[in-house]
């Protein structure tokens, strides 16, 4: 079967992933490549930071590869946090920190429409870019709500729900992720095109 990386350490990701495409290709992570540095994530947008993992990875390796960036991006806030969503109170990552900034910048707004967007950046074998995204819309809440997910989950409502993400199940929120819809778009590619080595 045909072989392709997924630039990613983090595990469960790689886990839905692989689930997904089995059959279709074979999902390397970067424990199976014994791939161990850290790539500085230095892009202005997510399609840049996505492409800056996967190109690192396709450099060494030569062989098809996908990374991912995902972002929070706010309308009142000019699409903030963005690329920066992981960092956006600074340094040590805090999501409580994030979300309590993420709150207070958007209290004199009334707009407090936003949207998750993952972006994947998948480089085939002749080393072209090709990119995939998925979006979740909805609203930022006026304060957290649920236990569940990670992240800005606790303030975030999809639209057509009265929860938020951290309300939902796992099952729930991957069904109308940005992610899920990501990857559905990603291994239709991959099915489709069957463009890998
Ligand atoms: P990553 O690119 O998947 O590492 O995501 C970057 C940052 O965006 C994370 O550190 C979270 O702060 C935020 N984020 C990404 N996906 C989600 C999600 O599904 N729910 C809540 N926050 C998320």
């Amino acid at each position: 079967m045909k072989k392709i990386i997924f630039g990613s350490a983090n595990e469960n990701k790689v886990q839905e992933i692989r689930a997904k495409l089995d059959g279709v290709v074979q999902v390397l992570s970067l424990n199976d490549i014994g791939f161990k540095e850290e790539i500085e994530e230095y892009g202005a947008t997510l399609e840049e930071n996505a492409r800056i993992k996967a190109e690192t990875i396709y450099q060494k390796y030569k062989r098809p590869v996908f990374s991912d960036d995902t972002g929070l991006e706010i309308e009142s806030l000019n699409n903030e946090p963005g690329v920066r969503s992981a960092r956006y109170a600074g340094e040590p990552r805090s999501d409580e920190k994030n979300m309590q900034l993420v709150l207070r910048r958007l209290e004199s707004y009334k707009n407090r429409k936003a949207k998750f967007r993952t972006v994947f950046c998948l480089i085939d074998e002749d080393g072209k870019a090709h990119y995939l995204e998925g979006v979740a819309k909805g609203s930022i809440l006026k304060e957290k709500r649920g236990e569940k997910g990670f992240g800005y989950d606790p303030i975030f409502m999809p639209e057509g729900y009265a929860i938020s993400f951290a309300e939902m199940s796992q099952d729930e929120k991957n069904q109308i992720s940005h992610r899920g819809k990501a990857v559905d778009q990603l291994v239709n590619f991959l099915k489709n095109e069957n463009n890998v080595d």
